[in-house]
């Protein structure tokens, strides 16, 4: 194949707007990210578990390489390659493209789930082979950054055969490290299989659950049975996970989907990030066991309810108006129209902050650190890092509907005056 005389031409035209620090961000996040998981997944199992500890408590050579890991890993991800070929559910289409097209999904995300934890429970069973996912953590984190990195590589490459008009606005500056960093690609495909697509919801965060078992096991093996502190985070995350899969749909009018191209961010955030530290509060646990009383575990519980509500009621009500805006759950909210013809809502969910749905996922990310007691920050990682990603990515998103709407914004900004806690921020 030969990159086409187009794409050629649409490179000479570069985008010029950098996110995520530019080139310096480039180079440094693919360093620092990939040596962050490893970190934090040999502080969760230290004894300490303490982020001050020096020197940290550095893995040996033998703790990183595992042949298993590999295996288990590339077998994972080929499983769910399977599933998603698989002729189960719905065919959904994306948002128009700038091409005038829309490309055509495959919403079968929840067998996946399904399907896979069965065949889980009738190869391995519950017990010690699961549990040893313990000792494995480090080496097939090792072998998912090893993956997201040479997968990032295809893309990038590959990226140089596309069409302009399949490149994301913004993936195209023509600095290499930062094209590569951020993706060029806005939806790239074999065939009709979805890479982006694939990654975003299925072996990593099908994966997070999986290895959250596995510390729970791991619990029982040293312990006779899970801890109520275990129990709680399994069944928090297996609940947001099978949330997400469930509606697999929403996914379709993401940022991720519909604007980044698929790059290092991405790939290493659907592969490796997420499925190796959003689960961190498990790990823990299993080396730093808590005690916790009725009433501890019954506020945690609300907790995640008032979170996981907030979260799923206004993502859903806005993927209603925008899927159909005369739909009776929402055709008598208030609305301001902008000149692109798309209206905003001002009333209900999205007139009480600008972005409750990350109200909600705030709440729920401290409701899962919170069974792990007070003693250390470790477990509380998650809520912290998501606190800050979800400031960071709600000024992206509002960058962009400023673009986008002008003085429309101006206006909903004027009228909901908070971004994501009402009266705080
Ligand atoms: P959002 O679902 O928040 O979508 C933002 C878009 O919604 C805007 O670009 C705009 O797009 C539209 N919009 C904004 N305000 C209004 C309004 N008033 N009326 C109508 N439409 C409006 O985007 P995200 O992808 O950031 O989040 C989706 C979910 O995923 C959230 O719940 C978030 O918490 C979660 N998430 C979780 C992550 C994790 O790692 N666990 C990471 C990132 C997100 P347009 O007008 O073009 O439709």
């Amino acid at each position: 194949m030969r990159p086409n005389t187009q794409a050629s031409k649409h490179r000479s035209s570069h985008d010029t707007e950098r996110e995520f620090g530019g080139a310096l961000g480039a180079i440094c996040i693919p360093i620092f990210l990939p040596l962050t998981v490893l970190f934090l997944i040999c502080m969760s199992r230290s004894p300490h578990a303490s982020v001050l500890q020096w020197p940290p408590p550095l893995p040996s050579s033998d703790e990183l390489w595992d042949p298993m890991a590999p295996v288990l890993l590339l077998g994972w991800i080929a499983l769910h390659a399977l599933l998603y070929l698989t002729p189960l559910g719905k065919v959904s289409e994306g948002l128009v493209l700038r091409d005038g097209t829309r490309l055509k999904y495959p919403i079968n995300g929840f067998h996946g789930l399904c399907i896979s934890g069965v065949l889980l429970m009738l190869f391995l069973g519950l017990g010690s082979p699961l549990g040893h996912l313990f000792e494995l953590l480090l080496p097939l984190a090792v072998c998912a950054i090893v993956v997201s990195f040479l997968l990032s590589v295809y893309l990038y490459v590959r990226s140089f055969w596309a069409p302009p008009h399949a490149l994301a606005l913004g993936g195209n500056t023509g600095n290499p490290l930062y094209d590569f960093f951020i993706g060029r690609e806005l939806n790239p495909r074999i065939g009709n299989f979805d890479l982006k697509y694939f990654c975003e919801l299925r072996p990593g965060l099908i994966g997070w659950v999986v290895i959250n078992l596995g510390m729970l096991m791991k619990e029982v093996e040293l312990r006779g049975s899970p801890s109520l502190a275990m129990i709680l985070v399994n069944s928090f995350q297996l609940l947001y996970v099978a949330d997400a899969l469930w509606n697999e749909e929403a996914v379709l009018t993401t940022m991720d989907i519909v604007h980044d191209g698929f790059g290092f961010m991405l790939v290493f955030g659907d592969l490796a990030w997420v499925p190796f530290t959003y689960g961190l509060q498990a790990v823990f646990l299993v080396v730093h066991p808590q005690a916790l009383s009725s009433l501890g575990a019954a506020t945690i519980i609300a907790l995640n309810g008032i979170g996981y509500y907030i979260f799923r009621k206004s993502n859903s009500q806005k993927n209603q108006f925008r899927r159909d805006p005369t739909h009776p759950s929402v055709a008598r909210l208030e609305t301001i129209a902008t000149a692109t013809g798309k209206r905003l809502l001002v009333s209900g969910w999205w007139g009480l902050v600008r972005h409750p749905n990350y109200l909600g996922d705030l709440l729920m990310a401290l409701a899962w650190s919170l069974p792990c007691g007070f003693s250390h920050l470790l477990p509380y990682f998650y809520v912290i890092y998501f606190t800050v990603l979800l400031i960071h990515r709600e000024a992206r998103d509002e960058r962009h509907c400023q673009a986008k709407y002008g003085l429309a914004w101006d206006a909903y900004c004027r009228r909901v005056p908070y971004r994501i806690f009402p009266y705080i921020y």
